[in-house]
């Protein structure tokens, strides 16, 4: 509820990015909903210009780095003003001047924050209604199976991109990175041209906070995660040295 209000914006969009600018001041409280890289990104970039920046969400970037990391990174954040709000997400966002613009956030927990502009950094799905009724099965999740040409079940439909299930690694998932769905083109549109070619790829990507990065290769497989320094530590030492962290 009240998704379409002034200043509630997701960040897909040149014109989201510029609303969001618009609505960054001196004064402004906003709210981050969604503790991943939108998220996290969009907290370390504001946190200087604005009253007060929230996050909502869970532990940051667990999905991808694991609890250790996130709540690493988590506290480093707060140590440079972000709050953050976890285990709760917003329950309905409220205009309680009745001029069309955000000022509340209800929360699940029914906790109410201040917000003069919500961001959210979460919710991407697949955009595979089209697809209803053909005979491409999707995956558990309903992203587009592939195989290592990008061809799905269908001979001669393939597909690519964020919207797929293929192969990375020895497994199948979904990866939504733009070197993994240029790549995916490239292999398909060679299969497409008769010119036989399997996918081959090791997923790579990066985030940067507060001028500094953490990069990331391969996919998760966490055996055993030992944080060995702090979060400011191993960010400078994989910029400096252009490597990656040690971790046990
Ligand atoms: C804010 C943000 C920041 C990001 N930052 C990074 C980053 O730093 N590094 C990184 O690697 N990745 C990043 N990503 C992810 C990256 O943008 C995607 O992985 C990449 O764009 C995927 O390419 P794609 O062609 O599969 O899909 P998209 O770029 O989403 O393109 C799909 C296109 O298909 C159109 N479409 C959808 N449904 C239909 C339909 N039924 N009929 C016709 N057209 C349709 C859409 O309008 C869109 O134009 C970011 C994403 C966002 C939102």
């Amino acid at each position: 509820e009240g998704l379409n209000l002034k200043n509630v914006s997701y960040l897909r969009t040149h014109d989201d990015a510029s609303a969001i600018g618009e609505a960054i001041n001196e004064h402004a409280k906003i709210l981050v909903v969604g503790s991943s890289f939108i998220g996290m990104e969009m907290a370390s970039y504001c946190v200087r210009k604005v009253k007060q920046i929230t996050v909502i969400g869970s532990i940051p970037f667990h999905r991808s780095f694991g609890k250790e990391i996130g709540t690493q990174v988590q506290r480093f954040f707060e140590s440079k003003g972000v709050k953050f709000l976890l285990d709760t997400t917003p329950q309905s966002l409220k205009s309680i001047k009745n001029d069309g613009a955000i000022q509340q956030v209800v929360l699940k927990n029914g906790k109410v924050v201040e917000a003069d502009a919500v961001v959210i950094g979460i919710g991407v799905l697949p955009s595979v209604e089209f697809l209803k009724g053909s005979q491409l099965l999707p995956s558990e999740n309903n992203y587009i199976v592939v195989d290592e040409r990008m061809q799905t079940n269908v001979k001669d439909v393939y597909a690519v991109g964020d919207a797929v299930f293929g192969p990375v690694l020895g497994t199948k998932t979904n990866i939504g990175h733009w070197q993994v769905a240029q790549y995916h083109g490239k292999v398909a549109a060679k299969n497409m041209l008769l010119k036989p070619t399997v996918l081959h790829t090791v997923p790579f990507f990066w985030t940067r906070f507060f001028n500094m990065s953490i990069r990331y290769v391969g996919r998760k497989e966490w055996v055993k995660v030992k944080v060995t320094s702090s979060v400011a530590v191993w960010c400078k030492v994989s910029i400096s040295r252009t490597e990656l962290p040690k971790m046990g």
